[in-house]
């Protein structure tokens, strides 16, 4: 790469900042700075956004913005989007989808956390500070766009990431492997979803005891790399998206119980309208915790974490009453004849809103670990008091960084650069405050953004 980032891109824009930091903060900030990232939950990242306009930018990257399509009739957002000039004029008569989404990107784009990444991103290119602007530069950067989302993941310094490869825009393993080649040096490590196989196995007509086998099968070869594997890998722990569905996961281990979900689900498809999120998840709200519990078993045989969704947005889909992370309690205890067997969980995105409950829960239960994506980077400098507040009652070597990003490859940059930024004021506070001092602050941002992920997922490739 020619043009390599000019190192005052860091201090410039940062200089009110620091100005007001404690004195220790730069001493820490640079130690913290040049530490190695691990990112414990995150997702592919496509060409599909090498060239963008700012309006579809904005929708991309917004939690609120990425569900467009969902406020919409089935397939009509995507025939506007690709649609001829005719076409795109008819359904914006009965759907008035223009309007619409300029109604809610325009909005999206007065958030805090757009105003304060176009300036990130200005400093980055060396362009004004204005969205358009760095839409420009960016798309300047998108016709060698597999380099520059490679520089943005060395800037930060990504060493590994843990993918789970279930939220993939229906890409398979030639984009996955596109991916995982552009972000080299750092190294991909695959998670399964439970809800791929289901996604599979659900429309088939086949018998319980034959989606059961179908469903244990397919879960071995995800996990071991065998068969189709995890588009073709292995994977290194699973994930889980079964909370927003039901809310309060109860372990099932009662076959009959679930044999009479899946009959329900033959017996009921399609006849339930899309909209009804409960009836819909109700249906199958049996089956889903039996093969839960399932998955939960083997995590527990190999000694690999589960990773839980918990918190976040992801409207219209999920029902956000759902996403308590005190519902993760039967399965953070996981009994069974009178033994509680504790396997690894994650509960991901902080729990966010709920990040006190989250902390809380990984404080009270051993086995029960803490994860930042989300909430880094969506809270931007409330960063700062975020940390603050997890670090109040979970233990250092229990929190893990992580991004969750998504479409975007500048969600990797933003959640490194102010996970590291923001890490470094908290951990300045606690050194000023007397209750770490400097050597045990520099080895918590060390557990915190990568020694945590390596010894849990056993990567054995810890470099310090
Ligand atoms: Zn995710």
């Amino acid at each position: 790469m020619t043009d390599q980032l000019d190192p005052s891109s860091h201090t410039d824009h940062l200089s009110l900042f620091r100005s007001r930091q404690h004195p220790e903060f730069m001493k820490i900030f640079e130690a913290v700075d040049a530490l190695p990232i691990d990112d414990t939950h995150c997702h592919l990242i496509t060409d599909r956004d090498a060239l963008t306009t700012p309006q579809r930018y904005v929708e991309r990257i917004s939690l609120a913005g990425y569900p467009i399509s969902d406020y919409f009739p089935h397939g009509v957002y995507d025939r506007w989007l690709n649609g001829d000039e005719a076409t795109r004029h008819d359904l914006n008569k009965s759907f008035n989808i223009q309007s619409k989404v300029a109604g809610i990107t325009a909005d999206i784009a007065q958030g805090v956390f757009m105003k304060f990444l176009v300036k990130e991103l200005s400093q980055f290119f060396g362009c004004e500070p204005r969205l358009e602007a760095v839409i420009e530069a960016r798309n300047e950067r998108g016709k060698n766009y597999w380099a520059y989302v490679n520089k943005l993941f060395r800037d930060v310094k990504y060493e590994n990431i843990m993918l789970d490869t279930g939220y993939a825009e229906g890409c398979g393993a030639v984009e996955i492997s596109r991916f995982e080649d552009a972000i080299l040096p750092c190294r991909t490590n695959r998670l399964a979803r439970i809800e791929m196989i289901q996604r599979e196995l659900f429309p088939l007509d086949i018998s319980f005891d034959e989606y059961e086998e179908r469903f244990v099968t397919r879960m071995h070869e995800m996990l071991d790399g065998e068969g189709e594997g995890n588009y073709g890998k292995k994977s290194y722990g699973m994930k889980s998206y079964l909370l927003p569905y039901i809310g309060l996961i109860r372990p099932l281990y009662d076959r009959e119980v679930a044999q009479a979900s899946w009959k329900n689900l033959r017996k009921s498809s399609h006849k339930i309208p899309p909209r009804d999120r409960e009836a819909n998840y109700n249906i199958s709200k049996d089956l889903r915790r039996y093969n839960f519990t399932i998955a939960l078993e083997e995590c527990l045989k190999r000694d690999i974490p589960m990773q839980i969704h918990t918190g976040d947005g992801e409207a219209p889909f999920v029902i956000l009453r759902n996403q308590d992370p005190f519902f993760l309690e039967e399965v953070c205890r996981f009994d069974r004849d009178d033994v509680m067997r504790m396997p690894k969980i994650i509960p991901l995105h902080a729990g966010y809103p709920s990040v006190g409950k989250a902390a809380w829960l990984s404080h009270l239960y051993p086995n029960c670990y803490f994860e930042l994506s989300i909430m880094t980077p969506f809270v931007h400098q409330s960063l700062f008091q975020r940390y603050m507040q997890v670090m109040e009652v979970v233990p250092l070597s229990k929190i893990m960084y992580a991004s969750d990003a998504y479409h975007i490859p500048e969600l990797y940059w933003l959640s490194g650069r102010w996970g590291k930024r923001y890490l470094a004021q908290a951990l300045t506070e606690h050194v000023v405050g007397g209750s770490l001092d400097f050597d045990e602050a520099i080895e918590a941002a060390k557990m915190i953004l990568f020694k945590n992920n390596r010894s849990l997922y056993k990567l054995d490739r810890a470099t310090t």
